[in-house]
């Protein structure tokens, strides 16, 4: 029998706490302020948007939070996911590299959003909220929102931005079939969506306005609860349960990663993957190589700056000390739309600026090229934000085929592509372009920016 391929753990095994990297953080991170008064914001200031029991674990410092049972139940479904051995693009690659990929493809949204969709709808219920907005880029949040919010009996309002709204109208009825309302932003429905569209009629969106419209929707609203697919603490939390899990499937396989890679775009999955991990180090362990991989449109932690700015375009949001490209940035509307955020989770931030972890920047074009070669040696398609991190490990692959070094290299396969075959199409026709730093924009808008 060849070498194993899948390493598969069964359903009791899924973890009972999720990891909290606060406690671990070899630096305490600054405060979050409020966008208004910018002074360090209190618990209370965020009830208008958030449950108590999320509140808690944005602060919180322990390092395990135990995941409540309806929501490992809700898991169940889906997790374990597998671990697994990329033989046939080791084989293609020509390389000695180990590579392995942890798929969060398997989900029901077909991404790793629903780890944190799951437990954010479930505190909601718990505290009586019937009615979540939201904003989405790709329409992945959204759909994992919309499924979440749905095994819950909550309604769900979403505001997509325009570039995904019309490149992708099946996320958007894949939202609707789970019973979501969908509009495209900027809408007519708010005030921040009407302003934006007075002075930019033609405009195509952005998380930033998305945001900014699904906060100014929930604090208009008793009802209303507010939800963020990526970004704050709690999101990161929730999404350890990757990294987890794969700590156990590596296990299995006998192996150690040198190299740990996921693509960033608001730090989730990167974060999923990789704070188990780095926890283990910065509890004594091991160093690993940990890369966070950006897209060249949106280089937030390549080409950013470390500063407070503001979450979100119309300066609602809290102001949060991270890598931004200025909250009045906005990125084309490059193919991997969930990685079109102008700022980063500001513990990724953190771990960046400190120099525990490693972030780069890939154009698209070469991103394809090897979310192609991964469809054609693993027979999976990935999400255009995962060939991000497949550029990635795919890269260093052969940088270890040049000095002959055995590497254990390990990524997060964050999403399956089978929405966004619109984007395939293109590259394979030869129409999808490439954007250049966008150095004069990002320099104009991080002049916005209090430094
Ligand atoms: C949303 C999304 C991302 C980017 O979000 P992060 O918070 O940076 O993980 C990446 N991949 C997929 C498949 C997504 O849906």
């Amino acid at each position: 029998m060849a070498e194993r391929t899948r390493f598969t753990l069964g359903e009791e095994q899924i973890p009972r706490a999720w990891y909290n990297i606060s406690a671990d953080l070899p630096v305490p991170q600054s405060p979050p302020l409020h966008p208004g008064t910018h002074q360090p914001l209190s618990p209370g200031d965020l009830t208008p948007l958030f449950p108590m029991a999320l509140i808690m674990q944005e602060v919180s410092t322990e390092r395990e939070i135990e995941i409540p049972e309806p929501v490992r139940a809700l898991y169940a479904q889906y997790r374990p996911s597998p671990l697994v051995r990329a033989h046939r693009l080791e084989k293609a690659l020509d390389t000695p590299a180990h590579i392995y990929y942890k798929n969060e493809g398997v989900s029901p949204a077909g991404s790793h959003k629903p780890n944190t969709a799951i437990p954010q709808a479930y505190y909601n219920k718990e505290e009586g909220i019937r009615r979540i907005a939201t904003e989405t880029g790709a329409g992945q949040w959204g759909s994992a929102l919309a499924h979440a919010a749905a095994m819950f009996g909550i309604e769900v309002k979403v505001y997509m931005v325009r570039a995904s709204y019309d490149q992708k109208p099946y996320r958007r009825l894949m939202m609707e079939t789970y019973g979501a309302s969908v509009v495209a932003s900027p809408s007519m429905d708010t005030a921040a969506g009407r302003a934006i569209l007075a002075e930019h009629p033609d405009s195509t969106g952005s998380l930033g306005i998305a945001i900014s419209e699904a906060v100014e929707d929930t604090v208009m609203r008793d009802d209303t609860h507010y939800s963020l697919g990526s970004v704050l603490n709690h999101v990161m939390l929730h999404q350890t349960i990757i990294g987890l899990e794969s700590i156990k499937q590596m296990e299995m396989a006998g192996e150690e990663p040198d190299i740990i890679i996921a693509c960033a775009g608001g730090g989730s999955n990167f974060a999923g993957l990789t704070f188990p991990w780095l926890g283990q180090t910065f509890r004594g362990g091991r160093k690993y190589r940990v890369i966070a991989v950006e897209p060249e449109a949106a280089p937030s932690m390549t080409r950013g700056r470390y500063a407070y700015d503001y979450g979100d375009t119309a300066k609602m949001a809290p102001m949060v000390k991270m890598y931004t490209l200025g909250h009045d940035f906005i990125p084309e509307p490059i193919h991997a739309g969930g990685l079109r955020y102008h700022g980063m989770s500001p513990q990724v931030s953190l771990l960046r600026h400190e120099g525990f972890i490693e972030a780069r920047s890939v154009h698209q074009r070469p991103c394809f090229e090897a979310g192609i070669q991964f469809a054609r040696t693993e027979g999976l398609i990935p999400a255009p934000e995962s060939t991000h991190a497949i550029r990635a490990a795919i890269d260093e692959a052969l940088v270890a085929k040049e000095t002959g070094e055995k590497k254990v290299i390990l990524f997060n396969l964050s999403g399956h592509g089978y929405f966004d075959m619109t984007s395939y199409q293109r590259y394979l026709s030869g129409q999808l372009e490439d954007y250049e730093y966008p150095a004069e924009e990002v320099k104009h808008a991080l002049e916005a920016v209090e430094a």
